[in-house]
């Protein structure tokens, strides 16, 4: 622990703690998750020996390489990329929580391939919140129907909602978080146990704490520019 030294990590915890100070809402209100795709397990561990416990993943066989060099500390994966059919069961097997479930199909086979050792897996529904032809995500007005056929799936946690807004809105994305939020609150009047709403990412998450969320996903600002794709 280096408490007394200004890193990103501890730049980002007070920018979130002020964010939930100015929203009226408690500080543990908010999970950070860091999203460490492209980053070596060095760089995961040094933020792991800061107290950092939530790792965000989007490249399975990345994550996959990685994780045995971290095993025994105790960290929680999340898997936020793209999900295929044909990569269900390695996310089953390792991750704690998937972010970026947009389909029955993939939460079937989450379900039916989540090892029984392990609690249920803690989902979350990927909502295509500006109804961008382009984006993957469940449409807004298909959430309630899914969200209802996770009853079927006693190995899957459903937790709440996911969403990766349009870049360039000139409102910081606030509309679209205020969505989201508006359809996960709708959602808990016969689904009260939802209490996840992850949005946020570098460059809006404090937006995204005034809309409420949950669990805010943040690359860039912890762990610098990521180096462009190969
Ligand atoms: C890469 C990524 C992030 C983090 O983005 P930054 O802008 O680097 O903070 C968050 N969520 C998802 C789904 C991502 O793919």
């Amino acid at each position: 622990m280096m408490p007394d030294t200004e890193t990103p990590l501890t730049s980002i915890r007070a920018r979130i703690q002020a964010a939930c100070a100015a929203a009226g809402r408690p500080p543990e209100a908010v999970t950070l998750l860091a999203v460490s795709k492209t980053r070596g397990p060095d760089e995961i561990a040094a933020l792991a020996d800061q107290g950092q416990r939530h790792f965000g993943e989007n490249y399975l066989q990345e994550a996959l390489d990685k994780m045995p060099a971290l095993a025994g500390r105790d960290l929680i994966w999340h898997f936020i990329g793209p999900l295929q059919s044909n990569k269900t069961r390695d996310v089953a097997a390792h991750f704690g929580w998937v972010h970026s479930v947009d389909r029955a199909k993939v939460a079937r086979r989450l379900n039916d391939q989540r090892p029984d050792a392990l609690p249920p897996l803690n989902v979350c529904l990927q909502v295509n919140v500006d109804d961008e032809d382009s984006k993957s995500g469940v449409p807004l007005a298909a959430v309630p129907a899914l969200a209802e056929q996770f009853q079927e799936w006693p190995r899957l946690r459903l937790r709440g909602l996911m969403a990766i807004p349009r870049a360039d809105a000139e409102d910081g994305n606030r509309a679209a978080f205020r969505r989201l939020a508006m359809t996960l609150s709708q959602l808990r009047n016969t689904m009260p146990a939802l209490d996840t709403l992850s949005m946020g990412m570098s460059a809006d998450y404090p937006v995204a704490i005034e809309e409420g969320a949950t669990l805010v996903r943040i690359g860039t600002a912890l762990f610098g520019p990521r180096p462009p794709k190969a």
